[in-house]
């Protein structure tokens, strides 16, 4: 065993000693305040226990370590709460002025270099897992294997690597270039037509190393394309999707913002549901039945809402969907929440700027949902997307991925903003007084 690797920029002097193997060393973490990711109501002044990346124990008061060899963690006068985790992710990209040029001018090696700077900075913002959802060349595949390795800072991935599309649908690579420059795509490149293509493609990303798969089961905004809602996929389509990536240990993820392709796709049998704007109360039942997850990404709408009133800031295609899908996740969200639909937050991190997860919160509380309980759709529940069983709670026997802030977050969901201490796997990565 051995006491936690510390990567903060702060302690990289004492990262020397702090490395030292040494027999029996544990973490104890002070912390005045704990929100377990449960649910349950917090508990006061308690000390979590680490051994080597998993917590032992948790326990009343705080308990000092006998010997030197232990590490104390004083957040005495914080909120410690699990590594916060966000459904939906793209750190290979990020939305700025000109990025529709992206796709012509960046290459593999660039968009690798680049999502180890965002993969950073969402580990900084206090989320220890991503789920992310679309990516290109596989980049996500690469990276999440290489933080793993410890080779890179960021979180934990679950990539669907590319997304699954349909000729001219939402992710179709080719779509917006002219014809002559057109790629070749096909279910390799995550564009299918028909039931087999659509097995293939699924089969492809698990030769890939995918953890699960996206579709996009409407139109979207950000495509060049003209409708953000139509459905894109037939029935034999999405149900050749899920039963291939269920044979393969896989979860479905789909990007639906129009009732029709959204309902299908619920039929279907898909995990969850994307964005979701113009859910509706038929839409609704059917997750409920289905048990189907809800990732709202209420920041992405809110954000290209804005970037909409800029001229020239998208394509003129893009504009108007932009506009119209990006205010309305926030009420449609509020309304799912009221009706009992499972919610796991997530944010299209991408979409706007990478380290700014925190907004969902925001957004969550505003629209009526208790800030305790948007702590545990981006705890918990997010864990039970996943499907993984040792992330998203502080018990014991549950990996160390932790955080704390100032302030109490059941009081001020501002604080969320400032996650001032970061432990993933037992290492810390951020330590601010
Ligand atoms: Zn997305």
């Amino acid at each position: 065993m051995s006491k936690p690797r510390v990567f903060s920029a702060l302690a990289i002097a004492c990262a020397m000693i702090t490395t030292t193997p040494s027999a029996l060393a544990d973490t104890y973490i002070h912390a005045g305040r704990l929100l377990d990711g449960s649910g349950d109501s917090p508990r006061e002044q308690v000390t979590i226990i680490v051994k080597d990346n998993q917590i032992s124990a948790i326990e009343d008061g705080f308990i000092k370590p006998e010997g030197t060899e232990h590490t104390l963690i004083d957040r005495s006068k914080a909120t410690v709460m699990p590594g916060l985790m966000d459904m939906h992710t793209h750190l290979t990209s990020q939305l700025a002025p000109g990025s529709y040029m992206d796709k012509y001018t960046q290459n593999e090696a660039d968009l690798a270099f680049t999502s180890t700077v965002y993969a950073k900075k969402t580990l900084m913002a206090g989320f220890t897992t991503v789920r992310n959802l679309g990516d290109s060349f596989n980049v996500t595949a690469s990276l999440r294997d290489a933080i793993a390795a410890g080779k890179v800072i960021g979180p934990r991935i679950f990539t669907a690597t590319k997304s699954i599309a349909t000729t001219g649908g939402h992710a179709d690579p080719s779509n917006g270039y002219r014809d002559d420059l057109s790629p070749a795509v096909g279910p390799d490149q995550g564009v299918v037509n028909g039931p087999y293509e659509a097995r293939q493609a699924v089969r492809k990303r698990y030769q890939d190393g995918a953890d699960l798969i996206k579709i996009t089961a409407t139109g979207g905004v950000l495509s060049v394309a003209k409708s953000g809602q139509n459905p894109q996929f037939m029935m034999d389509e999405l149900k050749a999707i899920v039963d291939t990536a269920n044979d393969y240990g896989m979860k479905v993820a789909v990007h639906a913002h129009g009732k029709t392709g959204m309902l299908r796709a619920v039929e279907a049998g898909v995990a969850s549901v994307e964005h979701g704007t113009y859910m509706n109360k038929e839409v609704m039942d059917a997750m409920k039945k289905h048990g189907t997850y809800f990732v709202p990404t209420i920041t992405a709408g809110k954000s290209v809402a804005e970037r909409a009133k800029i001229d020239g800031y998208f394509p003129a295609i893009v504009r108007p969907k932009a506009a119209a899908i990006g205010p309305k996740i926030q009420s449609t969200f509020a309304e799912a929440y009221k009706a009992g639909v499972k919610i796991a937050f997530g944010t299209d991190s991408g979409v706007y700027d990478h380290g700014e997860n925190y907004r969902e919160f925001f957004y969550m509380v505003e629209a009526g949902m208790p800030a305790a309980e948007a702590i545990v759709a981006a705890t918990r529940s997010a864990a039970d997307l996943l499907g993984q069983d040792k992330l998203g709670q502080i018990k014991p026997g549950f990996y160390a991925d932790i955080i704390a802030v100032d302030g109490n977050p059941l009081d001020d969901i501002q604080v969320m903003k400032s996650v001032n201490f970061v432990m993933k796997d037992g290492n810390i990565y951020k330590q601010e007084l």
